[in-house]
């Protein structure tokens, strides 16, 4: 595929003062981070223009701070980051002004420096031009490695890529790369699988993808908006009613764009919404009136799974059903086993991501056999929707 972004290929780091974006936003709990994932996403972005001479100076938002607020510091998240790079790395305690200034001075070639929340400054949030020309001043050039920030045009996401010559990092150009191939320049056929609790959150998703997928299966709670627009008895389902016109809408559009849209044939349902309440699978014209749908048939499992083995790429958002709760998960689990197994055989290019998607695929055990799993939540839906993200776009070479 053509490469249509600036990369660390294309720069001579050596020497020079790189203004890093990471993304640092990592779950704490008591002053710990409780997972690592994020951290050990960007090290290799970090540990390259280190070991090639630059000068690495972290830029994160943490949180949702209003103004100064000590409990959503990166101090104890910079520590954190060298333990997992196994590299000393600095702290100044504003992203800005002399504090900033001083810090970065007194750098080394090799050297790290992690500067405080941006966020910290309002300033940031509204991408305000004063406030990038101060980010500015402390760098030579700019990286975004934050590809779960790049849908928002904040100063550190987007404003400095117009005042500092830009390129991606290693694991910004990873998930583009992975994301390009799902959906831009795909292998045929393509299927996606959009499950959730909700049509409502992922309306412009579904009329992105009816235009450029081959085959679309629906499940999950949304699935049953749509069971219900067609006329199917839902008894006490989570189901946004008022939006059944919006569901044959983007049926009538799935149609006209020669893409299969593939609804759950049976139901497994249940009449208490708790792990383990028992559960029966129903035929949909069977449905009972007092009961819940929580997950879809073992009808349904095969008809996907069968969709999966047509399919050489595939795209996957929100589980199939009340995926914490089991045995609601194995909708779930056994669609994401299958795809990791068409994966692993080198049938299938699968790319997933969305906050719960992750979760669930990780309680299936098959995250690591995906070919790219995102943890990007707002940007992989908002790049699924076929919106530009301002963090990509500003690296991208015109
Ligand atoms: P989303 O954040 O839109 O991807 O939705 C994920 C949530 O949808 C999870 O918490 C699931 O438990 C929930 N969900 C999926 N299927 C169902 C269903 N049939 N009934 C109720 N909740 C569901």
């Amino acid at each position: 595929m053509t490469k249509t972004f600036r990369t660390l290929d294309d720069v001579d780091v050596k020497g020079k003062r790189v203004l890093l974006r990471v993304d640092l936003n990592v779950p704490m709990e008591n002053g710990r981070v409780t997972d690592l994932t994020r951290l050990e996403r960007v090290a290799p972005t970090i540990t390259e223009i280190s070991d090639k001479g630059g000068k690495v100076i972290l830029l994160a938002h943490f949180g949702r701070p209003r103004g100064r607020d000590p409990r959503e510091s990166l101090k104890p998240v910079a520590a954190a980051l060298a333990e997992v790079i196994k590299r000393p790395i600095g702290f100044a305690a504003d992203c800005i002004g002399d504090v900033a200034k001083q810090a970065v001075a007194a750098m080394k070639d090799r050297e790290i420096l992690c500067l405080e929340n941006t966020r910290f400054h309002q300033e940031e949030e509204k991408n305000d031009p004063a406030f990038v020309a101060e980010l500015a001043k402390l760098g030579d050039i700019w990286v975004n490695d934050a590809f779960s920030a790049a849908h928002r045009a904040h100063a550190s996401t987007e404003g400095l890529g117009h005042k500092l010559p830009a390129y991606a990092g290693r694991t910004m150009q990873a998930e583009l790369d992975a994301l390009g191939k799902a959906l831009e320049a795909p292998t045929k056929p393509v299927i996606a699988i959009i499950g959730g609790a909700k049509v409502s959150t992922k309306i412009d998703l579904l009329e992105n993808l009816v235009r450029k997928v081959d085959a679309l299966v629906i499940g999950g709670g949304m699935a049953n908006t749509f069971l219900h627009a067609q006329g199917v008895p839902i008894g006490k389902s989570l189901a946004e009613k008022d939006l059944a016109a919006t569901a044959l809408r983007i049926i009538e559009k799935a149609d006209a764009a020669n893409c299969a849209i593939i609804l759950p044939v049976d139901a497994v349902v249940a009449f208490h919404f708790a792990a383990h309440s028992p559960s029966h699978a129903y035929g949909l014209d069977a449905i009972p009136p007092d009961g819940m749908i929580l997950d879809v048939g073992p009808q349904s499992i095969e008809r996907i799974r069968a969709a999966i083995d047509d399919a050489a790429t595939l795209v996957w958002n929100g589980p199939l059903g009340a995926f914490e709760m089991p045995p609601f998960d194995r909708g779930t689990v056994v669609a994401a086993r299958h795809a990791a197994e068409r994966t692993r055989a080198g049938k299938l290019i699968s790319v997933a991501g969305g906050g719960d998607t992750v979760a669930a695929l990780n309680q299936a055990g098959v995250a690591g056999d995906f070919t790219y799993v995102s943890t990007a939540g707002g940007a992989f839906l908002e790049w699924m929707e076929g919106k530009p993200l301002p963090g990509v776009e500003v690296l991208k070479i015109t």
